[in-house]
């Protein structure tokens, strides 16, 4: 069985004293750990991770550098050492107005200075009930993403999941990820079936195993549950193929 990959997104939360919760995060047989702090963190969290626990930024500038005030280049990630970036999250696209093109040139530049890229896509619940989910994330994939494979992740992240304690039944799941995976063969070929796609969505320690034992989840983008190392690691453990 390939690998899992569980990633923290910390979103707007941890000071310099939270710099511990990632010191105390421990690789596991069978799991990648990544784990995106803001960005005042990102070089501190550097220094302090242990091997095999990957640090990576929330979002990137789609420039090198620039007149762009308050933002962060893809460039300036990897000079701290992070090794990959989130792009696309919903709360960009819905705070930030982001648009598939923006994603795509941010998927771009991130590329670019090496860093591996999670491009989140999802549908609102609306667009759920509305019976356009598949839809709307093929709009999404096919404006989002490059040209190529390389360094790629997908986050399927449907929107009224996120940091609210409900999660799609595992059927809703299943079906998605298959539909996704179906699109990155047809936009990739065979370097499609490479590309990990991860589940995220109000992912716990206790509905962990299930979420991502559903077939084509290779493992689990977190928010709130990743702020600690316990219950970051609960959820790897849960995610773990291959215990022991
Ligand atoms: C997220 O921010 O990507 C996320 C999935 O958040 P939560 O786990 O808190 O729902």
């Amino acid at each position: 069985m390939t690998k899992r990959l569980v990633v923290g997104n910390w979103k707007m939360n941890g000071v310099t004293a939270s710099l511990g919760e990632i010191a105390g995060m421990d690789a596991l047989a069978g799991v990648d750990l990544w784990v995106a702090p803001p960005f005042t963190l990102v070089g501190g969290a550097v220094a302090v991770a242990r091997d095999g626990v990957r640090i990576g930024g929330q979002d990137c500038h789609h420039a090198v550098s620039g007149a762009h005030t308050g933002c962060i280049s893809a460039a300036m990630l990897a000079d701290l050492g992070a090794a990959f970036v989130i792009v696309g999250h919903s709360e960009r696209r819905s705070d930030q107005g982001e648009t598939d093109a923006e994603v795509r040139a941010k998927v771009l530049a991130a590329r670019a200075a090496g860093l591996d890229v999670i491009v989140c896509v999802g549908e609102s619940e609306a667009q759920r009930d509305a019976g356009t989910a598949e839809a709307v994330v093929d709009g999404q994939l096919g404006g989002s993403l490059p040209g190529t494979a390389d360094g790629l992740v997908i986050a399927y992240e449907p929107v009224w999941a996120i940091g609210t304690g409900r999660t799609p039944s595992s059927a809703e799941v299943s079906a998605m990820h298959s539909f996704i995976r179906t699109r990155l063969l047809a936009l990739f070929g065979a370097a499609g079936q490479g590309i990990a796609i991860l589940y995220g969505g109000s992912v716990k320690p206790d509905n962990a195993a299930v979420l991502l034992g559903q077939a084509d989840v290779g493992g689990a983008l977190v928010g709130g549950a990743s702020l600690t190392a316990a219950s970051f690691l609960a959820i790897a453990a849960a995610a773990n193929p291959s215990p022991g």
